[in-house]
Order: C-alpha cells, then structure tokens, then sequence
C-alpha cells in the first residue's frame, strides 16, 4: 500500500501509531418495509428491550466516565433522561403503532423530529443537545439491530486506532485504553462530547476526514496527529521515523511532567506561582489532586442547576460542597455562585426572552433578581465552609453596589444562622470576577469591598473586544492578549497587591502556555486552569525569570 495523508481536524491531541479497525456498525437505517397489524405490539417490545439494552450500556458508559473523574458523567446523565422523553421514546411508539413503522425507523424518524425543533433554535447551547438526541436515537438502534458498540469487539490487538463513520461519548467511555491508541472519525468537531471524553482519558482524535473508511483498510499501518489533524494511512518508513521520534519525545515530555507534580511552581529566579484547578463537579477532585492543584481555583456550581428539571436543594448543595471540600483537605476551594443567564437557562427560574443574553440578567444579576435561589446557594455554602477552607465568589459583578448587595444577603445568611444555631462560617472569605471592563477600571474600589479577585478573562475579552465568545465567525477577532486586555489585567492586579489581597486568573488564559509568561510578568502569583494544563504550566514557569518578563509586560502595555 502506498502512504496516503489525510487532512482533518485536530479534535483531541497526542501521537499515535497503530493499526486500523473500521467500525462500520453505523450503516443507515434502511428504508422500511411496514409491518402488520399484528407485529405492531411485539415490535413496541422489541423496541423496549432494545431501550433498556441502550439504558445498561450508557449506565456503564457513565460508571467509566466518573471513574476517569471529570463531569462527563453528566453527558449521560442527560442521556439517561432522554430515554424516558416522551418526544423521542413516546413518539417512536406512536410511529410504531399508527405509521406501522418498523422500530429502527420509528426511532430514526421521531429522533429527526426533535432534531428539527432543536436546529430551528438559535442557540449553540440548545444545537448542541440536538447531538444528545442522535447519540440517545443511535443507541437505541444499535440495540435493535444487535449491533455492539465498537468497545465490545473483544478481538481488538493492542496499538488499535478506531476509524468510524462516527463515534459517541458512550463509545469512548468504553473503550481500552490499554488497546485504542487513536480515534479517527468523518463526522465530530472539537467541541463534540467525543472530543471531550477523548481529552480526558488522553486519546487522540482527529475528526472531519473525509472518506476515510472507505480510504483506510483493516489492519494496516496509521498515524494519528491529534494536534494538527493529520492522519497518515500506510506511512512509508521516513514517515513513520519521523512520528515515531515525535511519540518519543511526547512520552519525554509527560514522563518529565508528571515529575515535576510534587515540586512547586518556582520560578528560576525565586518568584512562587500557586497553581490550581478549575472543576465543575466533585468528581474532578482527584483528578486536580493528581496532577498538583494546590486548591480550586473555581468551582464553576452550574453543573448543579443544569439539565435537570427541579432546583437542587440546599441538603444536595451542600453535600456537594461539603464534599469538594474534604477532598480537598486543607487547601482552599473557591465556589461560584450560579453562573446563568439567558445564554444558559435554567429549569425553575423563568429569563425573559434577551436580544443580547450575554449582556443580560446572568450571573450575580440573575441571583439577585432571584433571591430564594441566591439564598439556598449561599446558605449552603456557609455551612460547609465549616468543614474545609471554602471561599466564595460572585460573577457578573460590574458595579460596587452589585457587591455590597450580595454582601447583604450573606450578612443576612449569617445572621440567621447564628440565631437559629446553625454550624456556619461566618467570616467566610467573599470575592468577585473582575470579568466585565467596568469592574476592571474600578478594581482600586471594588476591593476595598471584598477579600480577593480572580479575572474571568474569558468574558472580559468578549466584553473589552466587544466579540462574542460563542461565535465561530469571530474566532480570529477573539485575541485575548490584546494589550487592551494586559492593561486592564495589569490594573486589576496592581489594586489587589497594593491592598495585600489575593488575586488570580481563573479563564483560559491561565493554562495558556502562550499566555503564563505574560501573566507572570503583569504580577500574577496565582492562576487557576483546567487540572490536566497543571503540569504543562509548571514546567513552562519553571522556566520563566519573573524579572524579564516583568520588564518584557511593561513594555507590551507601555
Ligand atoms: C471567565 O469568564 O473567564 C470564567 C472563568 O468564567 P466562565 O468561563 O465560566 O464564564
Ligand atoms: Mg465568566
């Protein structure tokens, strides 16, 4: 076979090299037959059994996902929940029932359905559920044609890289990493829950190649570049010399890494950098322990209200709470109180339609306007501060009456607390976002007014770059190292350190590799990131000397 090179995108990264197997198991439904009036109810059960066949292969899918930490179990929790959904699951039936349809097809035509409503919503949060519905459908037809998920074949040799049509987060979950080495499919982004689930196990994947099942043949030679997205079917031997001394020196890499997890984040010339992890459910603690988080740096408490068709209680909130905290031991732990809005909504709590959700009612402005939620969350939130060092954190903050009406509510919490002789902490640590450009230019005043900071510098470069963080159309207007972005970031920092009082990056930008430098030298000792960007991160200020970069900022923003 001769090397053919085929151009995806990168969706995952990491190096593989391996041997194909096409998981073809995903051909169409065919176009259906009717069936009789008399097949109708045993196809109805057919198409039962065939539901809770998908139901026990996504509870396992989701017992895998929380065991790798992370809050990909959540993609299947919602999954579980549409097995039950009348749109999708009542509506097959009546397919079956009145249309005659057989049960793939009925499945097929009812998921095509809630498809449909789904694309006509302008909204990338809702389009992306439209992909939980073809995942939930898929299963469910699997199931009806005894089709086995690409995680079953038992015969899989070692160094495996899966090419297929198309893949699912159930699929992924799955799968041996001791046998899969790569993932290559037609179809999937990187934003996808494939990706995701993928970045988390640390599989590379590279989706948006065209024609590669038909291209790629069983059982011969491939490599995978999950950075750059390029996949080589057959790699002729300098080819393969040259990614195999890439996988080499990537296994270097994290072996040098993973080292480096006890040491602290120093800098060569002596400057101390606090490095922790941004999570968004319990389960990711150990994970962010694993690789060196020093705290959490944001508990982004979303995940609790989401998906979900009641408010969580204050018992389950503060359980959750209660729970991040003892995992965490000593270190400290900063919960955010409820960030949504019109761009994300909640069951429960009722948004007017917005223009421009994301100059809307979210974040602080929502639980203001809602103050049973905000209550419920803050009283959760002092009472398992009594177990860890749990700091809480507003979002959205723009202005300093925003602060001091937060401040009151908790005032109120503590007062009430006391009195009816709740454990609590009432000297609880309060901070806020500096994420919108107002509170950046007013942070000399807004800390008087509370204990620390930490920059939302993804939404304050949606904000100060007036782009839309959602917008694909954009991407390239979104630079958040921007010098307008440095000097508000520079400012903010300045008002934090001349006053003695912690401030921290809590966006992106903190595990940026580009970025960290840049962060050091505007005065930053603290920054909070993805817990897998941990080590990277270390190393990269390992070394830094604060004093250049100090000297090469200046000069950016001068
Ligand atoms: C931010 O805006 O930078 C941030 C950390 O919050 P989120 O991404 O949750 O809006
Ligand atoms: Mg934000």
């Amino acid at each position: 076979m001769a090397e053919r090179r085929c151009q995806g995108v990168g969706a995952a990264p990491g190096i593989a090299i391996g041997r194909v197997f096409r998981y073809t198991a995903m051909a169409a439904v065919p176009d259906p037959e009717l069936i009789k009036e008399e097949a109708v109810e045993p196809e109805v059960a057919r198409l039962r059994a065939a539901i809770e066949i998908a139901r026990a292969r996504m509870m396992s899918a989701r017992v895998a996902a929380a065991r790798s930490g992370g809050d990909e179990a959540d993609i299947f929790d919602a999954h579980l929940l549409m097995l039950d959904d009348p749109a999708l699951i009542g509506e097959s039936e009546r397919r079956i029932r009145e249309d005659h349809l057989p049960a793939a097809n009925a499945v097929a035509a009812a998921a095509a359905g809630v498809r449909q409503l789904f694309d006509q919503i302008e909204d990338a949060y809702l389009r992306e559920r439209a992909a939980d519905v073809t995942e939930v459908a898929t299963q469910v037809m699997r199931a009806l044609r005894g089709d086995t998920p690409p995680s079953a074949a038992r015969t899989l040799p070692p160094d495996t890289v899966i090419v297929a049509e198309e893949l699912f987060a159930s699929d992924v979950a799955l799968l041996d990493t001791g046998r899969v080495v790569a993932l290559v499919t037609v179809r999937g982004s990187r934003t996808s829950h494939v990706a995701i689930m993928a970045r988390a196990v640390g599989l590379p994947v590279v989706s948006g190649v065209a024609d590669i099942v038909a291209l790629a043949q069983d059982g011969e030679v491939v490599t995978v570049d999950g950075e750059r997205g390029e996949v080589v079917l057959s790699p002729d031997p300098r080819t393969l010399e040259t990614v195999q001394e890439q996988l080499a020196a990537e296994r270097q890499a994290q072996a040098r890494r993973t080292q480096l997890r006890d040491v602290p984040a120093v800098t060569d010339d002596g400057t101390r950098v606090a490095l922790l992890a941004n999570i968004g459910a319990p389960g990711e603690v150990e994970a962010a322990l694993n690789q060196g988080a020093e705290g959490i740096g944001l508990f982004r408490t979303e995940f609790l209200f989401l998906e979900r068709d009641e408010l969580p209680g204050e018992i389950e909130q503060f359980r959750t709470y209660q729970e991040i905290a003892k995992g965490m031991g000593e270190r400290p732990v900063v919960i955010r109180t409820l960030d949504v809005g019109g761009d994300k909504p909640v069951p429960g709590v009722s948004v007017a339609d917005e223009m421009n959700p994301f100059l809307g009612v979210r974040g602080l402005r929502l639980s203001l306007r809602h103050p049973e939620i905000f209550r419920t969350q803050l009283r959760a939130i002092l009472r398992a501060a009594t177990e860890g060092d749990i700091w809480v954190m507003f979002p959205m903050v723009t202005t300093i009456e925003d602060v001091r009406a937060a401040r009151v509510v908790l005032g109120s919490l503590v007062a009430e607390l006391r009195a009816k002789g709740i454990p609590h902490r009432a000297d609880i640590p309060v901070g806020i976002m500096i994420e919108v450009p107002a509170a950046a230019m007013n942070a000399d005043r807004l800390i008087e007014e509370v204990d620390f900071f930490s920059i939302g510098t993804n939404d304050l470069a949606q904000y100060v770059l007036a782009v839309d963080r959602t917008n694909e159309l954009l991407a390239s207007n979104y630079s958040p190292l921007d010098v307008s972005m440095l000097r508000l970031i520079e400012r903010t920092v300045s008002a934090a350190v001349a006053v003695g009082k912690p401030v921290a990056v809590c966006g992106e930008l903190a595990g940026d590799p580009e970025a960290i430098p840049l962060l050091i030298g505007l005065g930053l000792r603290e920054l909070s990131m993805a817990a897998t960007s941990i080590p990277r991160a270390k190393e990269i200020i390992r070394g830094l000397r604060a004093r250049d970069e100090a000297q090469k900022a200046r000069a950016r923003i001068a």
